[in-house]
């Protein structure tokens, strides 16, 4: 009787998690249908996100109220749909720039909303769970592209003290809830790969800690078995890619108090994917997973999953750059030395933070052999100088654009002077950094750490590469492209 009892738990096991994973790959091939196709970048402001929330209030399967107000005077909404018994709310954007999962949410909106092969898993979804939503909570710094409010206060280490209108709000909507899960929604780190690998963290989750002795109760067990679901639908799209949240107790932060309040929470950190700057592929994979996550819910398919993957899961490691030189001989003035060098393009915002660009540095050099990089070469063999700005100066920009640059890569000039242009913001889409006639900072000197990656990278006397504000291209051969030069 036992046995045959364990066997039908093994197969209804089997049957759900394959449910989840065919719900999953359908969501995935199918994903155009539902992307929200007016959000397209991560600077998301809040004037974006409302002609959205008025066309949701048309619409009678959700709720939409104004739940209250940000610092600035920002609406802050709070949208529901379902009528289960289960609850369950997702907030996003505590943090001002970190936008991933609101466009998500707004996705999973459009996912509601249509009508299509989906219809019996959001059926079976809507009658089991009531799901409430809070997009952007912190609108005022997403308008600055900033973590912090305007008070310059962290609202994720404000649960207790409640000195910003939007920590109180977030905190007297779960009180008000009580839901049964919760979702916390983040963007983390660019620099974090997955344990010791080179690859980069896409998603972090985390079963926030309840103390410090990081106990488990069966709140916080319903979290992690939840996550072990979720990860185990999410290797099959980005094997590897998956890493866990440090799970230190922070007595300040909304996840760790709210699952001490009775709400299984999770944490889903956005993580980044290489050449994606506007994370619209974590944003895709954000969508299916929170879809996912709430099919297991409303079925408790989730009850059946041991914790085992959630533990196994490997930590975040700060171990990535956006460039990774190595081995590369270089003459620091003092002796020739052979050092690796880690550069990091950097985004400055601009235009009332809607765009930016890119201003990079080198983060670090010596031997960087536990490092990796987005992209990375092996220059063993090849000496590295500091790029040299060229004498004569150009006339205007048009005489440059005319230019052959490579001619001035060749003889080892990454800078040139320009007599008169017009500038209104510090850098240029042509591939050579521009020295403006009225500009006095001297020479960095032969300082590489913190310095501004322009390099030339040559082999027995002959340029084979050049570095361009920490962008590597081609001079023997094509090879790369420079997003932007720099302007000072
Ligand atoms: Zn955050």
């Amino acid at each position: 009787m036992i046995k045959k009892f364990i066997l039908l738990l093994t197969i209804s096991l089997e049957l759900t998690m394959a449910q989840n994973i065919e719900l999953a790959q359908s969501l995935y091939n199918n994903y155009e249908l539902f992307r929200e196709k007016t959000l397209l970048h991560k600077r998301l402001k809040h004037a974006e996100i409302l002609p959205l929330i008025e066309a949701l209030k048309k619409d009678k399967n959700f709720s939409v109220k104004k739940a209250g107000e940000s610092a600035e005077g920002r609406e802050i909404f709070l949208i529901s749909i379902g009528k289960g018994n289960s609850k369950v709310f997702l907030w996003s954007q505590m943090h001002g720039d970190e936008a991933t999962a609101t466009m998500a949410l707004f996705d999973i909106f459009n996912f509601f909303r249509t009508q299509d092969e989906f219809s019996n898993y959001k059926k079976v979804i809507l009658e089991n769970l009531s799901i409430y939503f809070m997009p952007m909570v912190n609108p005022d710094g997403a308008e600055k592209y900033q973590r912090r409010t305007s008070f310059e206060i962290d609202i994720n280490r404000d649960f207790n003290r409640l000195q910003t209108p939007e920590a109180l709000l977030l905190r007297e909507t779960f009180e008000d809830l009580k839901a049964e899960f919760g979702f916390n929604l983040h963007d983390q780190s660019t620099r974090y790969a997955v344990g010791n690998t080179y690859k980069s963290a896409a998603i972090a989750f985390l079963a926030p800690s309840l103390d410090h002795q990081k106990s488990i109760d069966s709140v916080r067990d319903n979290s992690m078995k939840l996550i072990s679901t979720l990860t185990k639908m999410l290797e099959q799209f980005i094997p590897g890619h998956i890493a866990k949240y440090k799970d230190d107790y922070e007595p300040r932060a909304f996840g760790d108090n709210f699952q001490k309040l009775g709400t299984s929470t999770i944490l889903i950190e956005s993580g980044i994917w290489k050449d994606d700057r506007e994370n619209q592929y974590i944003r895709k994979l954000n969508f299916i997973t929170l879809i996912t996550a709430l099919y297991s819910i409303a079925t408790k398919s989730y009850k059946h999953q041991s914790t085992k993957i959630y533990e196994q899961i490997p930590q975040n490691e700060e171990r990535i750059f956006d460039l990774l030189l190595r081995n590369l001989k270089y003459n620091n003035g003092k002796e020739i030395i052979i050092t690796d060098l880690g550069i990091n393009q950097n985004e400055v915002s601009f235009n009332k933070s809607t765009e930016f660009y890119i201003s990079s540095t080198v983060q670090d050099i010596g031997d960087l052999s536990v490092f990796y990089g987005f992209n990375e070469f092996d220059f063993s063999g090849y000496e590295l100088s500091m790029g040299k700005t060229y004498p004569e100066e150009f006339s205007s920009i048009k005489e440059l654009e005319r230019y052959d640059l490579n001619k001035l890569y060749r003889k080892g000039y990454t800078n040139v002077k320009l007599k008169s242009a017009k500038f209104n913001l510090p850098f240029t889409k042509l591939p050579i950094n521009i020295k403006l006639n009225n500009n006095k900072t001297k020479m960095h000197g032969i300082k590489l750490l913190g310095s501004k990656p322009n390099f030339i990278i040559q082999k027995n006397g002959e340029v084979h590469f050049a570095v361009i504000n920490g962008f590597l291209i081609g001079v023997k051969f094509p090879y790369g492209k420079v997003e932007n030069a720099l302007v000072e």
